[in-house]
């Protein structure tokens, strides 16, 4: 009886270490783990600034931009830049 219980409790951890095994791989290999997805959906925020000019939002890494004292104002293009610059 004693044999059977500890049987048991091999097979439980043997299935256990392979389900974690199986969730590594699935991980791994681009899996659509809900786990996955919410690190996915909290990695992607793009900080995105306005052009003070026409409005659009513009992201600051390719963006004119212009240096007014402490404030640095970004534009979508060398128009607006010169708009802005013009009043
Ligand atoms: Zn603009």
């Amino acid at each position: 009886m004693t044999r059977l219980l500890l049987l048991a409790l091999l097979l439980l951890v043997v299935a256990w270490a392979f389900w974690r095994l199986v969730d590594g791989v699935i991980e791994t290999f681009g899996g659509t783990t809900r786990s996955r997805a919410q690190k996915r959906q909290r990695a992607a925020p793009v900080k995105l600034v306005r052009d003070p000019v026409c409005g659009t939002w513009v992201s600051p890494t390719n963006s004119r931009f212009l240096q007014v004292g402490e404030a640095t104002h970004y534009f979508c293009s060398d128009d607006c830049r010169k708009k802005f610059q013009s009043r």
